[in-house]
C-alpha cells in the first residue's frame, strides 16, 4: 500500500508550503512570507505520516530567510500534544534546514518555537481579569479586527509610577508572550512579597501581545500590511499600525517611568538587554539606573546575562523609530528591549528541550525583581 503524507497548515499560526511529499526521505517545504513584506523565518505545521519511519524535511528556502545566522546550531521544536515542545535534529546545510525525525506517532507538529495561540492570549486575559488587581482596557482594533488590549494591576491612581511591558511586536517571537504570562502570574500572585511591594508604588501596564494579526497569521516580523512594528514608534498611524499607535497614545496619557518591549533573538543563543545608551538625552542618571538593573536581573536569574548581545549604540546614534528607544527618549526613563533566544541559553543548556516556554516564563517571573529595585531607588 502507497503510504500517504500530509502536512498542513491552516490553523492559528500555521506557515509552510509543500513543495514535494511523496517519500518520507525526501520531504521538500518553504516558508511563506509575512504578508506585504519579504521577512520570513517562523515556520508551524502538522505532519500525518507513518510512525516510526525516519522523517527528512528540506526547508528549501531557508538561506533567504530573514536572518541566517539562526539556522546555524539551532534544532527545531515538535510536539505530538501541543503542549510539550521537544528538540529535534535540525542541520543547516546547502541552504537548507535539514530537520530530520522519526515521529512516535502518526501526528506531529513541528514549529520554530513553542507556538504561543490567540485562544491562549484570550484564555491570559481573562484569567488575570478574575484577580481583584487586574482589570483589563481596550485600547482598540488591529487592521484585521482583533482587539488590542492591556492589562492594567495595581490601582491607575496618578501618584502612582507607570511600569509598561509589552511583549510580541515581532510575533513569531512567541517566547515573548510566554514571558508576559510569567510576569502576569507572579503579579497577580497575591501571596507573592515583590509583587505586593511593587504595587504599593507601581501600577503596571502589560500587553502580552502586541501583533495578534502577526501572530495568527503565521508571520515572523510584521503585522497584516507587512508593518514591522518595532520600527513605527516615531510617526506610528491607524492606517498602517493601528497597534503601536493605541498604545503609544495611552503611554502619553499615563507618562512611563520604566518600560520592558520583550522580544526574542533569532541568532543569540543568550537572554540579554539592549538599553538606550545611543538616545540624545542619555545621561549619568540614564546609565546608573541601566546599570543597577543588570545587576540586580543577574542575581535574579542565572538564565539573564551581560556578556552577549548587541554593540551598544554610538552616544545620539540610536534608531528613535523602536519602541525602547522612543520611550527612553520620549519620558527619559528605564527603557529596555529584552532578547530570548530562539535556540538554548548557551550558558545553561537543555538538548532535549533548549530554551522553552517554561523558561521564558520562569523569566518573565524573575523580571519582576530587579523592576522593584529600580523603582525603589530612584
Ligand atoms: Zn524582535
Amino acid at each position: 500500500m502507497a503510504q500517504t503524507i500530509n502536512i498542513s497548515s491552516h490553523f492559528d499560526s500555521g506557515n509552510i508550503s509543500v513543495i514535494s511529499a511523496d517519500s518520507c526521505a525526501d520531504i521538500q517545504l518553504e516558508i511563506n512570507k509575512d504578508a506585504h513584506s519579504d521577512f520570513y523565518q517562523w515556520f508551524h505545521y502538522r505532519l500525518q505520516s507513518t510512525a516510526g519511519v525516519e522523517h527528512v524535511m528540506r526547508i528549501m528556502n531557508a538561506a533567504n530567510a530573514a536572518y541566517i545566522e539562526g539556522w546555524e546550531n539551532y534544532q527545531a521544536v515538535a510536539s505530538y500534544d501541543r503542549n510539550t515542545w521537544f528538540r529535534v535534529d535540525s542541520d543547516y546545510v546547502n541552504g537548507e534546514l535539514i530537520i530530520r525525525h522519526t515521529p512516535e506517532q502518526s501526528s506531529v507538529f513541528y514549529a520554530y518555537f513553542a507556538p504561543y495561540s490567540y485562544e491562549r492570549h484570550l484564555d491570559l486575559l481573562q484569567g488575570a481579569q478574575e484577580s481583584s488587581l487586574c482589570r483589563l482596557e481596550h485600547l482598540g482594533e488591529t487592521l484585521d479586527g482583533r482587539d488590542m488590549t492591556v492589562a492594567v494591576i495595581g490601582e491607575s491612581d496618578p501618584s502612582k509610577k507607570a511600569v509598561w511591558i509589552i511583549a510580541r511586536q515581532h510575533p513569531g517571537e512567541s517566547m515573548a508572550e510566554w514571558f508576559a504570562e510569567g510576569v502576569l502570574g507572579r503579579l497577580l500572585d497575591e501571596d507573592d512579597p515583590v509583587s505586593k511591594k511593587l504595587l504599593q508604588s507601581c501600577t503596571f501596564y502589560v500587553v502580552a501581545n502586541m501583533n495578534p494579526d502577526g501572530s495568527v497569521r503565521g508571520h515572523l516580523r510584521t503585522n497584516a500590511v507587512g508593518a514591522n512594528l518595532n520600527r513605527e514608534w516615531l510617526d506610528a498611524t491607524m492606517n498602517k499600525c493601528p497597534e503601536v499607535y493605541l498604545v503609544r497614545e495611552k503611554m502619553l496619557e499615563t507618562k512611563v517611568e520604566l518600560f520592558l518591549d520583550i522580544h526574542g533573538d533569532e541568532a543569540i543563543a543568550h537572554n540579554f538587554l539592549a538599553g538606550c545608551e545611543g538616545i540624545p538625552s542619555f545621561d549619568e542618571r540614564h546609565k546608573s539606573k541601566q546599570d543597577s538593573f543588570k545587576a540586580s536581573f543577574l542575581k535574579a536569574s542565572p538564565d539573564f546575562q551581560v556578556e552577549h548581545g548587541y554593540p551598544e549604540d554610538e552616544p545620539k546614534q540610536a534608531n528613535l523609530s523602536m519602541a525602547s528607544t522612543w520611550v527612553g527618549e520620549q519620558f527619559h526613563c528605564l527603557s529596555y528591549t529584552l532578547e530570548m533566544p530562539f535556540k538554548d541559553n548557551d550558558d545553561l543548556p537543555d538538548p532535549t528541550f533548549g530554551w522553552s516556554a517554561e523558561r521564558s516564563y520562569r523569566l518573565g517571573e524573575s523580571v519582576l525583581l530587579p523592576i522593584l529595585e529600580v523603582v525603589s531607588n530612584y
